[in-house]
């Protein structure tokens, strides 16, 4: 679309500049909690924007990797620094953007300061290990190589987060960046540019380009020089995006989607148990690739936990997450909205009950958002079609179970694996779960959703491509290994 006013339209930011894209069209970003106000809109950009970008992120490569690691980590430095000051602005876009509560868009971007404030002291850590070698005159040692160019794709739903934890680590080992980010989230990723801009980075370190998926997005994926592609989002892409890199020898690293179990033991402290489950499954409404979506319950306490849990889940307040007291905002956008209602329906029509929610709320605060209820299903099976595929939204089923064992088995029937959770004050439940459950996230008397960001983080099965990103673990995805012998 062609729009007349400049006063909310942000450009690229390509080789050090603002620019605008040379298809001359913008697309507009939205407030989901409000479909008809704008928050602003950002560059529809062609194959030629990214090459530009790229062009200008290769160029920048060899200055960028000769800086010594703390020369690159005081420019993270002060971009936390700046990112901090502009704390109350950016939680505002990016609520605005996508809805979920400045509560939590603000601890979002606490976040992102953390992670560039942990990678620039990460600049001063070991890269290599010395290995004895067999000849008693040589010295052997391994270095690492940053990887050149790298790709960044991120989806809308931690639009201030993923970003920066793919955007830090590949900036601390001498890459440079070119970021993609979701369309629905890219004004707020406009605005963490500026951070970078602001903390003076070189001219072509890091570049924005904005505009579809299937256009810079599957760019990135083909452009060969893009050494390296990181990416958070739906399987389906990720898959894409994994065939395209495979095929032309990049590095590529996939973070997806998850269908997240919790199992709650008898011996479990219930009133834990809920509030996590509440807090991991409602949480950013849904919308985490760590939420949890099957709550798996012993049969002896499945009827205390049940009606504790919709008590509970009664007390959540719909509405704008600008506002005070409200604790679920909308769904990021129309499709994620109609997506939690087609599967109310595949849960009715498959026989599951539906005990809470469902619907859009009513009332005419709501008629302009992406609303809709948190939402409960019981007499669920592991076959059905809402025990398997993700959700993306606040939806759980809850499926009973007679042993903790069967529970296991249960929370391992299905394609993904990226976090699970046990509440139990069993030891050997403990060690059976830790042993037995295929996830990347092991979480005991704690939330699926969460984990501390010098932790690596991803998933097993379909969730991931098997790397690992965030602490030090990113290191493995953003370098390469030099294995080096010296004869004297
Ligand atoms: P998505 O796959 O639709 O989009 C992700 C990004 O890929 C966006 O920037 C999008 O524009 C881009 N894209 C779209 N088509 C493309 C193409 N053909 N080639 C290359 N790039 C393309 O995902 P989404 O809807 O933005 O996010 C929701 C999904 O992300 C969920 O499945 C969720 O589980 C997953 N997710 C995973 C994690 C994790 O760490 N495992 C974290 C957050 C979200």
């Amino acid at each position: 679309m062609t729009v007349s006013t400049k006063s909310n339209i942000y450009s690229n930011f390509v080789g050090g500049k603002w620019v605008e894209s040379s298809s001359g069209d913008v697309l507009r970003s939205i407030n989901p909690a409000n479909k008809n106000e704008t928050v602003g809109y950002v560059q529809d950009s062609t194959k030629e924007d990214l090459n530009a970008a790229v062009a200008s992120a290769k160029e920048a490569q060899y200055q960028w990797k000769k800086l010594s690691g703390s020369e690159r980590g005081q420019y993270l430095y002060n971009v936390a620094n700046i990112m901090e000051k502009r704390l109350n602005e950016i939680a505002e876009c990016a609520t605005r953007e996508m809805g979920k509560t400045l509560a939590e868009t603000k601890g979002e971007t606490l976040r992102g300061v953390a992670i560039l404030r942990y990678y620039a002291g990460e600049g001063m850590r070991k890269v290599g290990d010395v290995i004895p070698s067999t000849d008693q005159e040589a010295l052997m040692f391994t270095t690492r190589a940053p990887l050149g160019v790298v790709g960044v794709i991120t989806p809308w739903n931690f639009p201030i987060a993923i970003p920066i934890w793919k955007i830090a680590p590949a900036l601390i080992y001498g890459n440079t960046v070119v970021i993609k980010p979701a369309t629905d989230t890219a004004v707020t990723c406009a605005k963490i540019l500026e951070c970078f801009e602001e903390a003076g980075l070189p001219e072509g370190v890091i570049n924005l380009v904005t505009g579809a998926g299937s256009i810079i997005g599957q760019g990135i994926a083909d452009h060969p020089d893009i050494n390296g592609i990181t990416f958070t989002g739906s399987n389906n892409i990720g898959k894409q995006i994994g065939k395209s890199a495979l095929q032309r020898g990049a590095k590529y690293q996939l973070e997806m989607g998850g269908k997240n179990p919790v199992i709650v033991a008898a011996d479990a402290d219930l009133d834990l148990a809920i509030e996590a489950t509440i807090s991991g499954a409602f949480r950013s409404t849904g919308q985490k690739c760590t939420a949890t979506s099957r709550v798996i319950v012993e049969s002896t306490i499945y009827d205390t936990f049940k009606e504790k849990l919709l008590a509970e889940v009664k007390k959540i307040t719909i509405g704008n997450g600008l506002k005070d007291g409200i604790w679920m905002g909308p769904c990021s956008n129309e499709s994620q909205l109609q997506t939690v209602l087609s599967y109310v329906k595949k849960g009715l029509d498959e026989g599951g009950s539906l005990i809470f929610g469902g619907e859009k709320p009513k009332g005419s605060e709501y008629d302009n958002g992406f609303y809709v209820q948190p939402t409960i299903f019981e007499d669920v099976t592991s076959q059905m079609t809402i025990a398997q595929e993700e959700v993306f939204g606040p939806f759980i089923a809850l499926i009973k179970v007679d042993s903790v064992q069967e529970g296991l088995d249960i929370a391992n029937d299905v394609q993904y694996g990226l976090s699970a959770s046990i509440f139990t004050t069993n030891i050997g439940h403990m060690l059976s779960f830790i042993n037995e459950m295929d996830a990347g996230l092991i979480r005991i008397n704690a939330e699926s959703a969460g984990v501390e960001l010098q932790a690596p983080f991803g998933g097993m099965k379909q969730s991931s491509s098997h790397s690992r990103e965030q602490g030090e673990a990113a290191k493995d995805f953003f370098t390469s290994i030099k294995t080096v012998f010296v004869k004297g």
